[in-house]
């Protein structure tokens, strides 16, 4: 369990199993911290948090049941057997003195009789310091203490700090799964397949996009310019609407290509009413795809975002409207 990557899905069917293994606490070897790693925006923290409801909830049952006033106390980050530490507001690391002040009030009596948890979401961000006063807990574990920790970077950690935790590699989720995650969140499903995509396996990453105020603009201007191009005539009108958005044009290129990845897998009915795009060939939204890669490149060695926005339509009044040009 702990070398490989493991993908979502095997992570939630194996997380009845954690629990059992966290809750047992009279064992030969009971777990005293578990290290969660994998890229931001997988839901790591989210994984963090079942665990501490499943661990606190009261419920005989059912656990977590997310009603009980334990579940919604966790939910809340309020329970008073849950401790958690992030940095404090306007710094960005997590320094040795708040990790005293918890790592202390570990000492005294608990305030409510089950376990208790100390939950580090981002522990990359603690100092060597920091990382050090935890490692003594680590090391001389009090047997009804759990440390459920979360890191997008183990290099950062302390390796005495890594060795002392079960350890889980977490990969990014499949493609479609993101979509499906981000549909069920409202997202349409069109647009769930270009952030799923975008996002590189980080569902949560996507929804943060889809739901983003200013990349919902950027979208938008997508559809006016380089996707809503007619004949060539439009060229200069789409050109003049991209002119302003220098400052986004990573963010747009990438937005672009992701749109047309998604074509490219989708069969016609899928696409909708795109003119143009929705009857092109394959290898014709190909060659655009190219050209956006190209685009990115160029804007990488500094040529100017308006030429770079401008050749783009003119291939794509070629190659996708058969524009003479
Ligand atoms: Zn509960």
């Amino acid at each position: 369990m702990t070398g490989e990557r493991l993908p979502w899905d095997k992570l939630s069917a194996l997380y009845p199993q954690l629990v059992r293994a966290l809750q047992d606490r009279t064992g030969p070897s009971p777990w005293h911290a578990l290290l969660l790693v994998g890229p931001g925006g997988i839901g790591k923290r989210r994984m963090v948090e079942l665990l501490a409801q499943a661990l606190l909830c009261t419920n005989s049952t059912h656990k977590p049941c997310g009603e009980c006033t334990a579940c919604q106390r966790v939910a809340d980050g309020i329970h008073g057997n849950l401790l958690s530490l992030a940095p404090l507001p306007r710094e960005k690391t997590i320094k040795i003195d708040p990790t005293r002040r918890v790592l202390d009030a570990l000492s005294l009596h608990p305030l409510e009789q089950s376990l208790r948890i100390v939950t580090i979401p981002q522990m990359e961000l603690m100092t060597e310091q920091a990382q050090n006063a935890v490692l003594k807990s680590l090391e001389e574990p009090d047997p009804n203490t759990v440390f459920l920790l979360t890191t997008d970077n183990e290099r950062a950690l302390l390796p005495t700090v890594r060795s002392r935790c079960r350890l889980m590699r977490l990969a990014p989720w499949p493609q479609d799964e993101t979509a499906s995650y981000l549909v069920s969140e409202g997202v349409p499903t069109q647009e769930a397949a270009e952030w799923a995509r975008l996002s590189d396996g980080r569902p949560l990453d996507a929804q943060r996009l889809a739901q983003d105020p200013h990349t919902r603009d950027l979208m938008q201007l997508i559809d006016r310019t380089w996707m809503g191009l007619r004949t060539r005539e439009d060229i200069p009108a789409a050109s003049a609407a991209l002119k302003g958005s220098k400052e986004d044009a990573d963010l747009l290129l990438h937005l672009l290509e992701a749109r047309i990845s998604v074509l490219i897998g989708q069969n016609i009915e899928q696409v909708g009413d795109i003119p143009g795009w929705d009857t092109a060939p394959a290898l014709r939204l190909r060659r655009v795809q190219e050209k956006v890669f190209e685009a990115r490149q160029y804007l990488a060695s500094n040529v100017s975002w308006q030429g770079v926005a401008d050749r783009l339509l003119i291939h794509i009044a070629k190659e996708i409207h058969q524009c003479p040009v």
